[in-house]
């Protein structure tokens, strides 16, 4: 088992930590000893949820489809706060559309914000962890990065992307103690999901409660996915003990995908 690295002495940057998914990743890294920074966009959310650490990393606003941006970030969040060991690429945003009504700016911004951010974070942090041999990635995808749905096709293209992106690196860098790892929630309870109904509601004019029923069915458990499943499942592949577990696509969705 990989010796090099440790949880607890660790520092994790979750994007997208503000809120949701991310919001509970960065309390359970916490609760576990890890040194948390979030970033995101919104100011008052990120030192929100900084402020009710108990390690406290930094609150970073950027917005991640800005590679610029993202790189100047990454170096003020390792001066301030230390080398990242942990990078938890988990910010994302879901739109919809049928494929031959999507517009260009549409399809452009689902492959940037979901799949281009985590190549840019994952490049701006891989020089320091290449320099210190060990680290993690957990790339927060989707059960959209292992099936189809419809409506989605830019989301799912780019979320299947990202599972590729997480194979491949996790295979180029399978010989140091750096583990890349992605995890496939399905529907989870949250803004975004929240968002998805009111938009099918408008739609559609069925109710948002009748759309979250139909988001609940598709997993065979017949619920939605907590944002704290998905937290704890990022702390385990932080563990020392999941050094062996890389370049994998672990799906938290009550067996929809398997
Ligand atoms: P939320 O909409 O609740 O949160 C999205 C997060 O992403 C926010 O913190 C937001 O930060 C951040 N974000 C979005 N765009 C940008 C941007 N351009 N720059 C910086 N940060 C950005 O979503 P969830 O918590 O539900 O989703 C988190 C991840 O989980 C996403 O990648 C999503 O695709 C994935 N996922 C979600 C599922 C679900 O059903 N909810 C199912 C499967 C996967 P800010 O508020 O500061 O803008």
């Amino acid at each position: 088992m990989a010796k090099t690295y440790q949880l607890k002495s660790a520092h994790a940057l979750v994007t997208g930590g503000g809120r949701g998914i991310g919001a509970a990743i960065a309390k359970a890294l916490d609760e576990a000893g890890a040194k948390v920074s979030v970033l995101g966009r919104n100011e008052a959310k990120l030192n929100e949820v900084r402020d009710s650490l108990g390690h406290k990393g930094m609150a970073a606003t950027c917005d991640v489809t800005d590679g610029s941006q993202v790189k100047s970030t990454i170096a003020a969040i390792e001066e301030e706060a230390g080398p990242i060991d942990i990078l938890v690429n988990n910010a994302g945003a879901a739109a919809s559309a049928p494929f031959a009504a999507m517009s260009d700016d549409v399809w452009d911004h689902m492959l940037a914000v979901n799949l281009t951010s985590v190549f840019s974070l994952t490049q701006a942090v891989m020089k320091g962890l290449q320099k210190r041999g060990a680290g993690r990635i957990i790339n927060i995808a989707s059960t959209a990065g292992l099936k189809g749905y419809p409506y989605v096709t830019a989301y799912t293209a780019a979320k299947h992307g990202v599972v590729g992106l997480t194979r491949a690196l996790a295979l180029e860098l399978a010989q140091t103690d750096i583990t890349v790892n992605a995890i496939c929630p399905g529907y989870t309870d949250t803004e975004l999901l929240a968002g998805a109904a009111e938009n099918i509601s408008a739609k559609t004019g069925q109710s948002t409660q009748d759309i979250i029923k139909q988001f609940a069915a598709s997993n065979p458990q017949n619920r939605l996915i907590s944002p704290t499943e998905v937290a704890s499942a990022v702390v385990w592949l932080c563990s020392n003990e999941a050094s062996g577990m890389t370049g994998q696509a672990i799906s938290i969705s009550g067996g929809e995908v398997m």
